[in-house]
């Protein structure tokens, strides 16, 4: 009923706050290591995705200034225009190599690349069988395609076996998608078992590997940590590899096709070439030191066995509130005693399940996270272990 634009994201706003899920973003200047400083304090930040560290690296940031002095600030274009300066093709050929895959083919974001890739595989007519727990922008690419999207349980791969059953033989192609670690649980998909299930059926399947990539299987992913060839790979440069972007791994035809046809691919302009460099660099950083992996997962088990957790399965760790409230106060407290970690909310994670999500990087101190393991006992009795 007409009113101004202000008025419509005032009320809009208040509904957001009423729901306590108002969310607000706030400055937060890089330290050193793993340190930040925000509102002037100094604090020991825990929800990183920056999981080697590499965003920091010395070495990683020399290579992005020589992009620049190379290339430029800025591509300029679109890569299938004139945007496709030379370093596209080294990351995608190391890519390529440490994913054991064919080809790659690297996109603007993890985001652009969901919402372009499963649209040139799925279309109306076809059907999608997604993880119940998979992230937005992959929920925002099965949106897209127009195929009809069914939810698996999590990691249930009866309910998957079931539902392929049910919809297979009614359509022509099925693609099943899922994270390869659980981006707000640190769990991994059952790949083995659901590529089995993906041959048995004749479907195929995405993985999405953003938390995965750079810490599971010697820093190559979930896919290599099971040994298995998920017939799509997807992941970011922008968590482990600390600079910027999203990728697919495939077969040389598929990733060709993907070059074809992805909308986000063709009609957005391509990355800067820093943030390729540094991508690059950061790759060649994981190929030489597996240690790199082996630290980031060893500081999350470290943190599990002091604060009584499960034994984590990746760099990923939840502790569960449950009321969103409750999940806030805790990082609040958290944070006056000088670490960030931050809470997750509805709709990020299903109602009821508000978290902290605290993720562990391989540059972490040793000192600091036996401190968090005591500050977070000392909330003891407030949370559950997921
Ligand atoms: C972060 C994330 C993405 C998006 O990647 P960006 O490069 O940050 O756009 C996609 N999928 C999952 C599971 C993620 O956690």
């Amino acid at each position: 009923m007409g009113g101004t634009i202000d008025d419509f994201a005032r009320a809009k706003l208040a509904s957001i706050a009423h729901h306590g899920l108002l969310r607000t973003i706030k400055d937060t200047d890089c330290a050193e290591g793993m340190a930040v400083t925000r509102g002037g304090e100094r604090l020991i930040s825990f929800c990183s995705n920056d999981y080697l560290g590499l965003a920091q690296n010395a070495e990683v940031r020399a290579a992005a200034k020589a992009a620049v002095d190379r290339y430029g600030a800025g591509a300029g274009a679109s890569r299938l225009v004139t945007g496709n300066h030379p370093l596209y093709d080294v990351l995608e050929e190391k890519l390529a190599r440490l994913k054991g895959a064919e080809a790659a083919c690297v996109f603007g974001s993890g985001y652009l690349a969901n919402i372009g890739i499963i649209p040139c595989f799925a279309a109306a007519g076809d059907i999608i069988l997604a993880d119940e727990l998979y992230h937005s922008c992959m929920e925002r690419g099965a949106r897209l395609s127009g195929a009809q999207t069914v939810l698996f349980a999590h990691n249930d791969t009866q309910d998957l076996a079931r539902k392929l059953a049910e919809h297979r033989p009614a359509v022509r192609h099925a693609l099943i998608i899922t994270e390869g670690v659980f981006s707000m649980d640190g769990d991994l998909a059952p790949l083995p078992a659901i590529m089995e299930l993906a041959a048995a059926h004749d479907a195929w399947l995405l993985t999405d590997d953003a938390h995965g990539f750079g810490v599971l299987g010697g820093g190559r992913g979930s896919a290599a940590h099971w040994n298995v060839k998920p017939h799509l790979q997807m992941g970011t440069l922008s968590k482990a590899a600390g600079s910027y972007g999203g990728y697919v791994c495939g077969g040389g035809d598929v990733i060709a096709y993907i070059k074809n046809k992805a909308r986000s691919l063709i009609y957005s302009t391509a990355l800067p070439p820093a943030t390729l460099g540094a991508a690059i660099k950061a790759l060649e950083l994981i190929e030489a030191d597996a240690m790199l992996a082996q630290r980031a997962l060893g500081n999350a088990k470290l943190f599990c066995s002091l604060a009584g957790l499960p034994v984590p399965q990746s760099t990923v760790v939840p502790v569960l509130y449950g009321a969103e409230e409750a999940a806030l106060a805790a990082s609040q407290r958290l944070e006056a005693q000088g670490f960030l970690v931050a809470a997750i909310r509805p709709p990020t994670v299903p109602r009821g399940t508000a978290r902290l999500r605290l993720t562990f990087s391989a540059t972490h101190a040793e000192g600091d996270i036996r401190r968090l393991a005591a500050a977070l006992a000392a909330d003891a009795g407030q949370y559950r272990a997921a």
